[in-house]
């Protein structure tokens, strides 16, 4: 899952890249208003986390342009202030979520499931296929109810996989759903992945299009 992180504090915006990071998300950051609408027109994100105090454009300002654009990506207000009218005014302006500073990264986490889910138009917290369960609050898949270890990447695939059941994912929506900028991506690093979940949820979860991509086997009818 992609996020773009909007925060011009460095040292809680490192912070935060560091926990999403480690919480299996790939993480862009972006320091000011304007390269915030840049990267959210250039690139489809899963969610993006907006801090409201920003150089070159504010947050309430990016909001709106973004929602006059129509780009519907869920966005999480961060903020310091909490006073009722700047509540008000960000989710009038098309927040999804507001989260006063300081906050935890659990909580935090806990509001890009949220928003995620309810994007994805998913009710179930927990995502289910072919015996295979994922829950991401807990980052556990289960097959048959076995818990099953998986590597953070294996996990953050599987999860793009199981997010977009039946669907065709080409190696780039499946690679931009593993790394942020910056990060280097192995040329066959994909294959690997991807034998090593089949090593685990069987040969055929996952099928090969060929020259297209993947995608997950559907339900037995
Ligand atoms: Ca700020």
């Amino acid at each position: 899952m992609r996020i773009l992180l909007v925060e011009d504090d460095s040292l809680l915006g490192d912070g935060i890249r560091a926990g999403l990071t480690l919480a299996s998300y790939a993480v862009d950051w972006v320091r000011d208003g304007e390269m915030a609408l840049r990267a959210l027109a250039d690139h489809s994100y899963d969610a993006c986390v907006l801090d409201l105090g920003l150089p070159k454009k504010d947050g309430i300002s990016v909001l709106r342009e973004l929602r006059q654009r129509n780009i519907r990506t869920p966005v999480i207000v961060l903020t310091a202030r909490d006073t009722r009218q700047d509540k008000i005014a960000g989710l009038d302006s098309g927040a999804d979520h507001y989260l006063t500073k300081p906050f935890d990264l659990d909580e935090l986490e806990a509001h890009i499931r949220a928003v995620v889910r309810r994007s994805g138009d998913l009710a179930q917290p927990l995502l289910v296929h072919r015996g295979v369960t994922l829950d991401p609050a807990s980052k556990q898949a289960s097959i048959d109810g076995e818990p099953i270890a998986l590597s953070g990447r294996e996990y953050a695939l599987l999860l793009d996989f199981m997010r977009h059941p039946g669907h065709l994912r080409s190696r780039a929506q499946l690679e931009a759903s593993l790394y942020a900028w910056g990060e280097e991506v192995e040329s066959n690093a994909l294959e690997v992945y991807i034998h090593h979940l089949r090593k685990k949820l069987g040969a055929d979860f996952i099928q090969t299009v060929r020259g297209l991509g993947y995608r997950l086997r559907g339900e037995e009818k």
